[in-house]
């Protein structure tokens, strides 16, 4: 298949579905005993809800939301360290767009940004370089966030500033790793995951094999897949598969994207800029060992942690969640974003309570954008 309509194909959309229904029945899959399929990624969450996947197939499959969304895990003490630092005169923080609503104790960027912090929304590290090339006088911050998909991108802003000596730049550096949330999830004793449907962006930079650990060592398949509805369901007929053969393997649905070992020049970037953090805080999930990244000392001068004192460590503010919020439960899937007696009421996209409403790839946002909102006001 080379073109997007033939991964939405009604006809071969139905035809796995039909297989699907038939495996999930060899399995005695059931709405009261379901097999339990955890989508890692925000993108596929979205998709699944995009497409109404979740409705189309056998009702003894469950989706279960995974923490994928960079910026709903994101813990509210970062996010006020970074109004912190945009507040500061001298600094110019650059952003993606879409860290800009998620909600911190006193404020969110978008309010310090009405509050008259200077605040640029920009669409790649390259920007925020330009910006620090442009106003020399000024501290251009940009607030490095995301997986290992955009976790390369920032490596190289901070390799070009370094080649060019550019002094008034630097990262806020907030990037987070897959693999270990995965390894807490499994780890935890409530979640009885079944399988997994694997990230495909991330992917694209780490090829298959970090993901080894959760077939060798937890006995759980795990399919990487694309974005697409056909993609999906695909890998969730692979996921099954395996169960129903007593199978525990990688397999990579994706591999017209997915490279087995991965990027060799992100690789690379990732391996000269960064180093892993002994643990990191994540919304709803708490402190999980070697799951954030940090700047190397060689590259301090670029490195905002450094630069401002601000830090990461012992001793370090950690921030409650909101009264009500219920995101910590809806990211580890004990409720649906729905079962947040918060959800339509103090929490809309328009008046995010939690990060899981903020960002599109936000479980709680997809529920809203395709049908949540209609099921709220009824
Ligand atoms: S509805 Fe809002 S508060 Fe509740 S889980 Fe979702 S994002 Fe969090």
């Amino acid at each position: 298949m080379k073109y997007a309509e033939e991964f939405r194909d009604p006809a071969a959309a139905r035809a796995v579905l039909e297989r699907i229904a038939t495996m999930a029945d060899r399995i005695g899959a059931t709405p009261e005993s379901p097999v339990r399929i955890m989508e890692i990624c925000g993108g596929h969450t979205h998709a699944i809800f995009r497409y109404g996947l979740d409705k189309l197939v056998h009702p003894g499959i469950e989706f279960i939301h995974g923490p994928g969304c960079p910026v709903c895990v994101l813990p509210m003490s970062r996010v006020d360290e970074c109004v912190a630092l945009a507040e500061r005169a001298e600094v110019i923080l650059a952003t993606f767009g879409d860290a800009m609503r998620v909600p911190g104790t006193r404020k969110s960027l978008l309010q310090a940004k009405a509050d008259g912090a200077d605040i640029r929304m920009v669409y790649s590290p390259l920007d925020a370089l330009e910006l620090a090339r442009r106003n020399p006088d000024r501290e251009v911050v940009f607030f490095g966030l995301g997986f290992e998909t955009t976790t390369p991108s920032t490596a190289l802003s901070i390799q070009q500033a370094a080649r060019e000596g550019l002094g008034n730049f630097s990262v806020f550096c907030n990037h987070i790793t897959v693999p270990p949330p995965i390894k807490a999830l499994l780890d935890d004793p409530h979640m009885g995951l079944d399988g997994f449907v694997g990230p495909g962006h991330v992917s694209m930079v780490i090829g298959i094999h970090p993901y080894d650990f959760i077939a060798r060592d937890y006995g759980k398949p795990i399919v990487v897949a694309g974005f697409e509805p056909l993609d999906l369901l695909q890998s969730v007929l692979m996921v099954l598969d395996q169960i129903a053969t007593g199978r525990a393997e990688v397999e990579n649905q994706y591999a017209r994207v997915v490279p087995e070992h991965g990027n060799p020049v992100s690789l690379a970037a990732i391996a000269d800029v960064y180093e892993p953090r002994p643990s990191f805080e994540w919304r709803g999930l708490g402190e999980i060992e070697e799951s954030g990244l940090r700047i190397r000392p060689v590259y301090a001068a670029w490195d905002a942690e450094a630069k401002f004192a601000i830090g990461y460590g012992a001793g370090r503010r950690v921030v409650a969640e909101p009264e009500g919020c219920a995101c910590g439960a809806v990211m580890t899937g004990r409720i649906k974003p729905t079962d947040c007696p918060q959800f339509g009421r103090g929490c809309t996209p328009e008046m995010p309570l939690g990060a899981l409403m903020v960002s599109s790839e936000g479980a709680c946002a997809a529920y809203w954008q395709y049908g949540g909102a209609r099921a709220a006001a009824e």
